[in-house]
């Protein structure tokens, strides 16, 4: 059966027609390659008879002499979410034998063992390689000399939106040789979240939380910017450049893709709260930490000075949490150790005015966890003196005060709120624009997520996946909690189903899985087409930064001048075979766990254990250690695994650093 590739079928005609329908095109345009313009045919219309019922498709054969590298066994299907899905859609039970636990845990093995080995094949090419990093930057840079990277025009492009958790795992592992990809997001480093409190109190130093995106892969394009607007019918997103230059140079440019990865996560909510935006402090970003640390040094250093009214001081040394989730808690008795031990030391007559308290809306903290585990951590946070109030809601904040329900007014001079999260815009406007989308939402804009069907593809969206906080993955019986863990998984899920040449086609419980062709052959460029001359010709538009400066290498005067083809490929053998994507992600768990002050941690293994239905717990110094090593060995890097060690040493013999600047 002909399968058509998802950037096969458009005509030059297309450009026309994109302009027609109001796509900016005076905007800096990237990458360097050519495309079609038009939306392409969809995988399941050109698969869709005209009465519209679904051609099947046709069933796996013997790979033919040229195939593209070996394929690793496909692990067994999860049990299917959709009910009546066509051929091709999500496994679904009743039709296919399901096969005992252990068949499924050997072919994962198997699976994970052929990724394990290929991932770190291509890690040590990538070492080994003497060739320079492809990037785009070097493709558009060496345009003076003459030399361009044809080769670089050849491949699809992937672009991947955001470098957190779930964006990193695929920048790890995603195969460049077979995509150009590009990395777009406002931040140009990876961040281990899980340490964000222990930076803002000078525990660990902010810098070694951090993998520089450039770091990470350096066969990827990173490129400074937020994803604006993304216009899925014609598979370019407008981004907008982060930093802005002393001259007011602030660009905005276009990116074409063929593969889209949203991995956005979400931003705090603020709830509607007033005054929470203006006055609190977050606890997201390292900036975020970069501001806590210094303001928490400053309030000491106001509350020293002579002749500061004891009311003030008391305001001053007040500090306020909302929120009782993981990093509320891990904030609180991370907070407390600091003013316990290093403040305390240094500022010993201030010490009868400090006070913290966290604030809970639930009866509990640490809700996620385990009754007794959460009932321990709150004991142990009041022992070492936090305030803990549970059922309590912030109606306001000011620059002075937290304000609660019924009335009472308490003076603080520092409140953090971890309050949970709300989606990003962009995230609410794809939602907006894709029809299917619609049924999967709750509640309001502020909460929606891409819902995606379990190859974490975007339901009714073509070639688009999202992973991670921004994502909710529908068709299973639970619902993934939004957590590094999750995200990371499913990153590294991503890119080894894109590794293995899958064709994403359009997400949904009842769309096709995933295919590909077996094999798949090497990508033409249309004879006739001069991407050489176009892309000197965008090169040097681009070069006078003036308005309207276009890096079009797909469009020279209007018309696309190469085209990323596989048809050529389908031509020559009509009787291509199909082989489908059967894994669908499965999240493994491996536990959740809080630092909770007083060097204890909480460690819920959520492993159940005899029959009342709980799980395995571990509490107290044993289970600080265990947080260490566990966050010491889930560093993205060496580089990281010894900062974090230095700074762990430091700390424990010199006390923290209570410079400011
Ligand atoms: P993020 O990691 O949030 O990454 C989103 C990325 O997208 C960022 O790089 C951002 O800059 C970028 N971006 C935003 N907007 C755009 C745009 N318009 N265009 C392009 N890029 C954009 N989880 C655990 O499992 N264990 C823990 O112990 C734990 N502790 C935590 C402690 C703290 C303080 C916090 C804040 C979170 C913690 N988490 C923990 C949760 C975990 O960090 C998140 O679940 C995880 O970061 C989600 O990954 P993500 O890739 O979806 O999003
Ligand atoms: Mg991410």
């Amino acid at each position: 059966m002909l399968l058509k590739h998802p950037s096969q079928g458009a005509s030059h005609a297309a450009s026309g027609a994109a302009a027609r329908h109001g796509r900016p095109s005076a905007l800096p345009r990237l990458p360097a390659r050519a495309r079609p313009l038009s939306r392409p045919p969809s995988v399941s219309q050109a698969d869709t008879k005209t009465d519209g019922s679904k051609k099947p498709l046709t069933p796996t054969a013997a790979p033919t002499k040229g195939s593209a590298p070996a394929t690793a066994p496909e692990a067994p299907p999860r049990p299917s979410p959709a009910p009546s899905g066509p051929p091709g859609g999500p496994p679904d039970p009743k039709k296919k034998p399901s096969k005992s636990r252990g068949e499924i845990l050997i072919t994962r093995l198997t699976d994970d063992v052929y990724d394990a080995f290929s991932d770190v094949g291509r890690h040590l090419g990538r070492q080994l390689s003497n060739t320079q990093p492809k990037m785009l930057r070097s493709t558009t840079a060496s345009m003076d000399g003459g030399g361009i990277e044809i080769a670089r025009l050849d491949k699809p492009v992937m672009l991947v939106l955001g470098s957190g958790w779930g964006a990193h795992a695929i920048i790890k592992v995603i195969d460049t040789e077979q995509y150009d990809v590009i990395v777009v997001s406002p931040r140009n480093h990876f961040m281990f979240t899980p340490m964000l409190p222990s930076s803002a109190v000078g525990t660990v130093e902010f810098r070694s939380l951090l993998e520089p995106i450039r770091i990470s892969n350096e066969y990827v394009t990173y490129l400074e910017a937020s994803a604006d607007h993304i216009d899925l019918n014609n598979k370019v997103a407008t981004c907008v450049a982060e930093s802005t230059a002393s001259d007011g140079y602030h660009p905005t440019f276009q990116v074409s893709f063929d593969v889209l990865v949203v991995a956005v996560g979400e931003q705090p909510a603020t709830l509607g709260v007033p005054g929470v935006a203006e006055h609190c402090f977050f606890m997201k970003e390292i900036s975020d930490t970069v501001k806590l640390r210094t303001k928490i040094l400053s309030n000491f250093e106001l509350a020293a000075l002579p002749g500061t009214p004891d009311a003030e001081i008391r305001r001053l040394l007040h500090f306020c949490i909302v929120g009782g989730g993981p990093t509320g808690v891990e904030f609180a008795g991370t907070l407390s150790d600091y003013l316990g031990k290093d403040l305390r030391r240094k500022f010993p007559e201030l010490m009868d005015f400090v006070k913290v308290t966290l604030l809970q809306s639930a009866k509990a903290i640490l809700t996620q966890f385990d009754a007794k585990l959460s009932q321990r951590a709150m004991e142990n946070l009041r022992d070492t003196g936090v305030e803990v109030r549970t059922g309590v809601r912030v109606t306001q904040v000011t620059d002075t005060q937290v304000v609660l329900k019924g009335g009472e007014r308490m003076d603080c001079g520092l409140c953090v709120w971890s309050a949970g999260n709300s989606s990003r815009p962009l995230v609410q406007s794809l939602v907006d624009v894709i029809p299917d989308q619609a049924g999967f939402q709750r509640g309001p804009a502020t909460s929606f997520k891409l819902a995606t069907d379990p190859y974490l593809r975007v339901i009714g969206a073509r070639d688009v996946m999202a992973l991670g906080d921004c994502s909710s993955v529908q068709g299973r019986e639970d619902t993934l909690p939004p957590t590094a863990q999750v995200a990371a998984q499913q990153g590294a899920y991503v890119a080894h189903m894109l590794n293995r040449g899958y064709v994403l086609g359009v997400g949904g419980l009842e769309e096709m899985a995933p295919r590909r062709l077996a094999p798949t052959g090497v990508t033409k460029l249309i004879p006739g087409s001069s991407p050489l001359s176009s892309m000197t010709e965008a090169a040097q538009m681009a070069a006078t930064r003036s308005e309207g400066a276009v890096v079009s290498m797909r469009r020279a005067n209007g018309q696309p001048v190469s085209i990323y083809d596989i048809t050529s490929d389908l031509v020559s053998r009509p009787d291509a075979e199909v082989e489908e994507y059967r894994r669908v992600f499965e999240f493994l768990s491996l536990g959740i766990m809080a630092y909770v002050g007083n060097d204890k941690a909480a460690i819920d293994t959520q492993m159940p254990v005899g029959q009342g239905g709980s799980s395995l717990n571990i509490y107290g110094s044993f289970a600080y250690l265990l947080w260490r090593s566990v966050y010491i060995t889930k560093q993205v890097s060496l580089r990281n695994r010894v900062l974090i060690l230095f700074d762990w040493i430091k700390a424990k013999f010199f006390g923290r650093d209570l410079s400011m600047f």
